[in-house]
């Protein structure tokens, strides 16, 4: 173990657009020694802020297709580069805290003793807010809003949805890309309304991103008919009847993948001591 003191900053880059990370997230990727990396973190935030001295380790997660870096592996990463007293980033898309796994590795790190700072980013809620021009609180339109995920079923209980369909919070769902029917037929089968439409929202704040707006009643598992570009983000409520009238920005004309595949890492230095994260 070295006598220098390692550390570890959980830094959020924002959800696309290279230019929405803030200054102090940049300060630390100039700094840094090693930096271990989510997938959907624009390539060009790395090119130009990290040290060409310093190792980037991706260790991205693409659950959608079945491949990702486990959790513990990650977790040993940190551990052991703080313990040899690096000053190590660990760069995560959008925000730190937003449907990530920050609290496994703050566990770890508090385990550990080993010491940590904890930098917020933009979440791709709130990025595509604003590229969209989709107002989430909009006065007379939505009385808050709800950051959610519907990836497998058994999350949301049937209860909770007759509360979704009811209420006039704006409703944004994570990680549900390949749900979407499935939260379209939940929310019209408990009477959402139908001035309430949904924006499927993908690749947002990159120049490919693509905005669908469909009204709920009419959607059905063929409307878009095809598998939707990763990462995606649905958003509901009466305030993306703003996007009509607001959008400032056209759709992308590309449509290919703007973030890079998940390449899993040769797990050789990983002990397997710990149980193998599902995701
Ligand atoms: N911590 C991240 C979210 C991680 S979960 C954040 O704060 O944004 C990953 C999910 O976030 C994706 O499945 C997708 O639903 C959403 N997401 C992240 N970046 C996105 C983007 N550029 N466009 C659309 N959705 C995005």
């Amino acid at each position: 173990m070295s006598t220098k003191k390692g550390k570890v900053v959980l830094v959020g880059a924002g959800p696309g657009d290279p230019e929405l990370i803030t200054v102090k997230a940049v300060r630390w990727l100039q700094k840094a020694e090693i930096v271990l990396a989510d997938r959907l973190v624009s390539p060009q935030i790395i090119e130009d802020y990290v040290s060409h001295y310093a190792e980037v380790i991706p260790v991205g997660k693409q659950c959608g297709r079945g491949v990702s870096t486990p959790q513990s592996y990650i977790n040993e990463l940190l551990v052991k580069y703080a313990q040899q007293g690096k000053l190590v980033v660990r760069l995560k898309g959008g925000d730190v805290s937003i449907f990530s796994n920050i609290l496994d590795e703050l566990t770890v790190l508090a385990e550990n003793h080993i010491p940590y700072e904890i930098i917020p980013g933009i979440t791709a809620a709130t990025g595509i807010a604003a590229f969209a021009a989709i107002p989430l609180t909009a006065r007379n339109h939505s009385k808050g809003v709800r950051f959610l995920t519907y990836y497998k079923s058994d999350i949301l209980p049937e209860e909770y949805w007759k509360e979704l369909a009811q209420t006039d919070d704006t409703l944004v769902f994570y990680m549900s890309s390949e749900t979407a029917s499935e939260v379209v037929e939940k929310l019209t089968a408990h009477h959402i309304s139908p001035d309430k439409l949904l924006a499927v929202v993908e690749q947002g704040t990159t120049p490919n991103q693509q905005i669908t707006v469909l009204n709920l009643y009419e959607y059905s598992g063929t409307t878009i008919n095809r598998k939707l570009a990763s990462p995606s983000l649905l958003i509901i409520g009466k305030v993306v009847q703003l996007h009509q009238q607001f959008k400032w920005l056209e759709n992308g004309l590309n449509t290919e993948e703007y973030f890079e595949p998940v390449v899993l890492q040769p797990l050789e230095q990983y002990s397997g001591k710990q149980k193998l994260a599902t995701a």
